[in-house]
């Protein structure tokens, strides 16, 4: 009966985190996707618990106990513009929890492991121990703990290559002769060690997609964990994670047009790969003043916002809702545009504007708003910078060639709204900040358009 009951609320689980999957694709279905996905969660961690071989809950509650009061405090205190550094930090702790479980399970049973079962136990360590240092450097790297550009020397990538190929020697050989503690040990350090060498040269900018990577890891992990404790739900879940995670990473390369081996290797964002040839600038930036923009966003037919990463650091999601409310009673047509990497995290952007209530019908991928520039009256960017800069689409030695942007140069007008002369997260200078069409209006994004609102109703 007990195990009967297990299976059914893993079973449950697995369910409803496909559907908890399903939901988050789309904005509009995500909230109800991640609450059936904590819905499952919960139904594992019941069925867990009702385990015959649990003997004392002491640990168990524990643990419990620690790990909730820590998840509410994250969850409460921590802001959305540190949310790629505390993601990094939850997969810190997942991949760590699963070496430590395939530690014990080694020191337990070590020399009695058939083949199949020592191959997803090593795989797990292995995955669990690099993964976990991998996280956390990507944490100390987001949160400005240690430099943010790629640390590189000669001969690193060979290095790499010759310390990997040793881990995963010593992890075959302990497939087929499964009894040698030290060796295991050492494996374990190996790994623990190739984390930080992996993103030691991989500069901050890039540190999503490595952190998308890593969550593919710690997945893979747990699914081997589950093979090697016969837990269906961590199977499941686990590779629902693994995959999901690397086609994340898949997509975020893409709209980069970058290739997964230049992300992990290419050092992006250092030094030499910052000052491309033709990256630099001639002439002068126009500032504008906050009532030219009010009277040419009041009287415009249409405007589109792009925001970016500078939306999310002033919080300045609202403010940009009520001007838009604004301007579509005085009968402007707004509309915004979407980058897939504005900001630091997938969906950055819908999640802020969902936040304040922007209709998703008036949010527009970048395929669908790039042929309305020509006919917008204004553009309004609104702390974005790499994901509008027209060099990656005119300079074919800019670093971010190639990379798709929204062209908001095409716009009859387009207003940036910065603090000052920020470069972008690539760190590159960006030409359109020096296009007759643009004009510059410095100040904090949220003051600066709590300040348009009132201006434009004078207007
Ligand atoms: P960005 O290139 O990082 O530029 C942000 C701009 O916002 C800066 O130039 C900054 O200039 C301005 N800013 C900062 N705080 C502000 C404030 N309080 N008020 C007004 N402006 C402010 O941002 P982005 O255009 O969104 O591009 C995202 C970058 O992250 C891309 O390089 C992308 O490849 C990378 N990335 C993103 C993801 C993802 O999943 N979203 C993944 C991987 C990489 P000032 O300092 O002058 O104000």
């Amino acid at each position: 009966m007990q195990t009967y009951f297990i299976e059914l609320s893993y079973l449950l689980a697995s369910i409803l985190f496909i559907l908890g999957l399903k939901g988050l694709s789309h904005p509009e279905t995500a909230k109800r996707g991640m609450h059936l996905a904590e819905f499952g969660m919960l139904m594992a961690i019941i069925g867990t618990l009702m385990h015959h071989q649990i003997v004392s809950y002491t640990w168990i509650l524990s643990g419990l106990a620690i790990g909730s009061v820590v998840g509410l405090a994250m969850g409460v205190w921590v802001p959305m513009t540190a949310m790629p550094q505390r993601t990094a930090l939850s997969h810190a702790f997942g991949a760590f929890a699963a070496a430590l479980v395939g530690i014990s399970e080694f020191y337990r049973v070590g020399g009695h492991l058939d083949t199949i079962t020592m191959g997803a136990l090593g795989f797990e360590v292995m995955l669990g121990a690099l993964t976990t240092t991998g996280s956390l450097l990507a944490f100390a790297k987001l949160q400005g703990l240690v430099r943010g550009t790629p640390m590189t020397y000669k001969g690193q990538n060979i290095f790499n290559m010759v310390l990997l190929a040793g881990t995963i020697g010593i992890f075959v050989y302990l497939i087929f002769v499964p009894g040698s503690m030290p060796l295991f040990f050492t494996m374990v350090g190996l790994a623990f060690i190739f984390g930080l060498l992996l993103v030691m040269p991989i500069g901050s900018a890039d540190m999503p997609v490595v952190m998308s990577l890593l969550n593919s890891y710690a997945g893979l992990a747990s699914a081997a964990t589950g093979f090697v404790l016969s837990n269906n739900v961590l199977i499941i879940a686990g590779t629902l994670d693994g995959f999901s995670g690397f086609i994340l990473s898949i997509l975020m390369c893409r709209a980069m047009n970058r290739s997964m081996t230049n992300v992990l290797f290419g050092a992006f964002g250092s030094a030499v790969t910052a000052a491309g040839p033709g990256s630099e600038q001639h002439g002068s930036m126009r500032e504008v003043s906050i009532d030219d923009i009010a009277v040419q966003l009041a009287y415009a037919s249409k405007v589109v916002f792009v925001p970016g990463y500078g939306l999310a650091t002033a919080q300045a999601q609202h403010a940009v809702r009520e001007l838009a409310d604004v301007l579509e009673k005085r009968g402007v047509t707004v509309k915004y545009g979407i980058h897939p990497v504005a900001g630091r995290m997938p969906g950055h952007m819908n999640v802020l504007l969902a936040e304040a209530n922007v209709p998703y019908s008036s949010l527009y991928e970048l395929e669908q708003i790039n042929p309305e520039f020509p006919s917008t009256d204004v553009t309004v960017v609104i702390g974005a910078n790499d994901v509008v800069n027209p060099d990656a689409r005119d300079n074919p030695n800019s670093p971010i060639a190639g990379m798709p942007i929204l062209e908001v140069d095409k716009a009859k007008s387009v207003v940036v709204l910065k603090r000052g002369q920020g470069k972008g997260f690539s760190g590159l200078e960006n030409p359109l900040f020096f296009k007759p069409v643009t004009g510059m209006l410095y100040g904090d994004a949220k003051d600066t358009l709590t300040r348009l609102v009132q201006a434009v109703q004078h207007a």
